[in-house]
């Protein structure tokens, strides 16, 4: 009997542990290590000249009277966003965009990475530098493209003015789990003579062979400057690391303005993922997708319940024209990230 009983709390505890992991586990677990930079992307990477203008913004930020939003640092919680569709002004095939965002934060910015700021807590005044208009700004903040007739850089340079370390900190992770590559330049630190401030390039979006360049050597674990050594001031989760990963592949590795969706991470073990054409174990498959392997996910239905390495669910999500469970997806949630197929 006493066998008996302590198997049964064995078992319990076994439940509860299982339930515990498919908890927590769908946060892109096991983030791929990042390969060095080749010589190219290396050569490819700001110089210290970007300290000429970043000292002529910190000059122009003194004027601006700060509105206090210190206290959205004091956790690193941040809730995602569904990357809206956006096209090239440039393209030949450019259609008006369809889904709305968020006012622009600030000129210059793309429309997803002003929404991104905005789901991060960061005030307008905080931002410093969008599109440069200094010459030794020339490369990393010149334009990267048009969207809605409006030209952006990927590059944004943020004040910390009233952040406390600790509040740094936790603004670095936000940002990150939002897709942004960034950076906290501390004079004197991580190879960085300046002003102090925070430097981050926006994943998903079109941009210029220097800033690919910043947002590889960033998920290297790097300082994106030319120098690349390792950055040392903040140490990103896996989770925050694996968004601006996605995020970066969303974009095709930062080549074009589409990517719009949620990104999600295939987990099956081991063996590739049958991608089906509707929400059921006997729908034809019609592709499949690599263990490991980044996704984007368009939206969401509910149909056969699954089992699968995040526990059992009716949820299925749409990656290019089919379907895969949810079961297998790491989104960061174990419920709804993106709005229901129609
Ligand atoms: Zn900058």
């Amino acid at each position: 009997m006493r066998l008996v009983s302590v198997t049964f709390a064995v078992a319990l505890l076994a439940l509860s542990l299982a339930a515990c992991t498919s908890g927590e586990g769908k946060d892109f677990d096991d983030v791929p290590a990042e390969p060095a930079l080749n010589q190219e992307e290396q050569a490819a990477l700001p110089t210290d000249e970007e300290a000429i203008h970043h000292a002529e913004l910190e000059a122009a930020l003194a004027a601006e009277v700060p509105e206090d939003d210190a206290s959205n640092f004091d956790t690193d919680d941040t809730t995602n966003i569904i990357d809206g569709e956006v096209f090239d002004d440039e393209a030949a095939s450019a259609a008006p965009n369809t889904i709305a965002f968020q006012p622009l934060l600030h000129s210059g910015l793309h429309p997803r990475a002003s929404d991104a700021l905005r789901a991060a807590g960061v005030a307008a005044w905080r931002i410093t530098q969008t599109i440069g208009n200094a010459p030794a700004s020339a490369g990393t903040h010149a334009a990267d493209g048009s969207v809605n007739g409006r030209s952006y850089s990927a590059a944004t340079d943020i004040s910390v003015s009233g952040l406390s370390t600790t509040q740094i900190h936790n603004l670095l992770e936000k940002l990150a789990k939002q897709g942004f590559a960034v950076w906290y330049r501390k004079n004197g630190a991580d190879g960085w003579s300046g002003a102090n401030h925070m430097h981050m390039v926006y994943a998903n979006c079109k941009m210029k062979s220097s800033l690919r360049s910043q947002v590889r050597s960033w998920l290297a674990g790097r300082n994106g400057l030319v120098s690349n050594t390792t950055y040392r001031f903040h140490t990103f989760s896996a989770s925050a690391k694996a968004t601006v990963k996605a995020k970066y592949e969303m974009s095709k590795s930062g080549t074009t303005n589409g990517g719009a969706g949620v990104p999600g991470r295939v987990n099956t073990a081991g063996a590739p993922l049958n991608v089906r054409s509707g929400t059921t174990l006997s729908s034809a498959v019609v592709g499949s997708v690599a263990d490991g392997a980044y996704v984007t996910i368009s939206c969401q239905k509910t149909g056969a319940s699954v089992k699968g390495t995040y526990g059992t669910t009716t949820l299925w999500d749409k990656i290019g024209s089919g379907y895969v469970s949810d079961a297998f997806i790491s989104t960061g949630s174990d419920g709804r990230v993106a709005p229901n197929c129609p």
